[in-house]
């Protein structure tokens, strides 16, 4: 009889150590898709060496909002709020590369969600390329989650990527922002020193990796073209590789950041994924 009491709580105990680690494994339960610029490019080369010279191409600009029980998350940062003012967008001053015009501004898409800027606690950035960290000034008391190697990257201006004072988190490799595997960072330099991807295990929609500017677009990964923009040509291979490793892993989507024929076929803000 003792026993069968002992076996009782301790089936007990096992049952709330389930549904403990269940929850935990839900953590996140929202994902947004802000549409954070649009645009045209002159000339798609740019991205693959010789193959489509003097195409051009409208582009995609997105931003991930994602919230989880610790917190709320933000992907990327899109191009400047302030490129929403100007009526005929931003110009490139190389005519290959990206006219950008913003339809909506980053602070409008938040606001429309009922989220405020002190709201997000983590602010996890691809890379330090103008389109991805226009606005992450908008968000001074969120921690940055940028590879050390991004951080420390010596900047042409000579001033530092973030501003020093910004709270950050400096990796080193891959990193589970929440320590229960929903949201890992995925290391993936190449197109720039510090460059990384995210993984994140949606309850109902499954696993995704965002790319982050690991690849332009579709026809560069099928055929695993390396931008002539690109830091390192070799790391970039590799990166796509660890990318392509993850998806079989996974079983996981890529969405792919800039390309605007997938984004098409997505549902953007205030539709969400769960
Ligand atoms: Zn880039």
């Amino acid at each position: 009889m003792r026993l069968r009491i002992g076996s009782a709580a301790l089936l007990g105990l096992l049952m709330s150590v389930v549904s403990a680690l269940a929850q935990t494994n839900s953590g996140i339960d929202k994902l947004y898709i802000l549409n954070c610029g649009e645009g045209v490019a002159g000339d798609i080369s740019r991205w693959s060496p010789g193959v489509d010279v003097g195409k051009s191409m409208p582009m995609a600009e997105n931003c991930y909002l994602m919230h989880h029980a610790q917190g709320w998350l933000l992907w990327d940062t899109g191009i400047t709020d302030a490129i929403a003012a100007l009526p005929n967008g931003q110009a490139p001053s190389d005519p290959r590369a990206i006219h950008w015009y913003r339809p909506k501004t980053l602070a409008a898409e938040l606001h429309a969600v009922g989220v405020k800027p002190s709201d997000v606690k983590y602010l996890a950035i691809s890379h330090t390329h103008p389109d991805h960290i226009g606005n992450v000034e908008m968000f001074p008391e969120a921690t940055l989650l940028v590879q050390k190697a991004e951080y420390e990257w010596p900047n042409p201006l000579g001033v530092g990527r973030f501003k020093p004072e910004h709270p950050v988190k400096k990796l080193e490799g891959d990193y589970d922002v929440f320590g229960d595997g929903t949201v890992t960072i995925i290391s993936t330099p190449g197109h720039t020193p510090g460059h990384q991807s995210l993984l994140v295990k949606l309850p109902k929609a499954g696993a995704v990796v965002l790319s982050g500017d690991a690849v332009h677009f579709k026809s560069n990964w099928d055929n695993r073209r390396v931008p002539s923009i690109n830091a390192d040509k070799e790391q970039t291979v590799t990166s796509m590789q660890r990318i392509a490793d993850a998806l079989a892993k996974e079983k996981a989507q890529l969405w792919i950041n800039h390309d605007k024929a997938q984004r098409d076929t997505l549902k953007m803000s205030p539709d969400f994924y769960e």
